[in-house]
């Protein structure tokens, strides 16, 4: 599903380059749930953007379904990220100006994927059926993090990348908002790649990876 193949990145900072990835390597299977975790200012981030073909790493490549995103230009990556990525952060990034419904179908109106029993099915499981004309304003923390999970699900995406998804949220709303990412994953045979801090989460996954001084380790089951 994903190839991340001597995946090298360093940042220009006054003080000189920090490398802050030093040759990964990472094997992700189709259907496969990894956890990453790592201190802050580790590079779980700066990872997932280069999976994600969001930024260009110095040396090494991304395979998603065996295709190089270094080899393609920027808008042939967009696309491609329309088509097999969902993707979620700790900042909801839904938008203001449309109502829950259009932004729960938004990337799979894009990505041409449309499937609106899918998109109720989501709706309803994420607890949102019935506040379709709302906006997210109106919404909690909660059942905004869960409509921008129900976004990046509605095109059927081979491939969740999630960057700390519940970094926002009070301790309740976290557990809901992952037990429900977890349901979902499983239900739509999708692969996840999610950054936490925390052992309770990663626990329930297929796998957990430390990211640490630019290198990953198995951190066991
Ligand atoms: P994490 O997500 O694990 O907290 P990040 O990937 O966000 O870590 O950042 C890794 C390191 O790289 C941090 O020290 C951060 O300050 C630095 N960094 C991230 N982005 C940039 C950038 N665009 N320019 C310079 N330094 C950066
Ligand atoms: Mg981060």
């Amino acid at each position: 599903m994903l190839q991340l193949i001597n995946l090298t990145k360093t940042y220009p900072t006054p003080q000189g380059p920090l490398h802050v990835l030093d040759g990964i390597d990472l094997h992700l299977a189709p259907g496969e749930s990894l956890a990453l975790m790592g201190e802050s200012g580790s590079g779980k981030s700066t990872l997932l953007h280069l999976a994600a073909g969001l930024d260009t790493p110095d040396r090494g490549d991304v395979l998603l379904e065996g295709q190089s995103i270094a080899a393609l230009s920027e808008p042939r990556r967009a696309e491609l990220r329309r088509q097999r990525l969902g993707l979620v952060f700790q900042q909801f990034h839904l938008v203001p100006s449309l109502s829950v419904a259009d932004n729960l179908t938004l990337q799979a109106r894009l990505a041409g994927r449309e499937d609106v029993d899918w998109a109720q099915h989501l709706l309803a499981r994420l607890g949102l059926a019935g506040l379709n004309d709302r906006y997210p304003e109106q919404l909690s923390g909660g059942q905004q993090q869960r409509l921008a999970i129900g976004r990046a699900l509605a095109a059927r995406p081979r491939l969740l990348l999630a960057d700390e998804p519940t970094g926002n949220l009070d301790e309740a709303a976290a557990d809901q908002v992952l037990d429900l990412l977890r349901e979902l994953i499983e239900e739509s045979g999708c692969a996840l790649l999610l950054v936490t801090h925390s052992v309770r989460v990663a626990g329930p996954l297929d796998r957990c990876l430390h990211l640490q001084r630019g290198r990953l380790a198995e951190a066991g089951p």
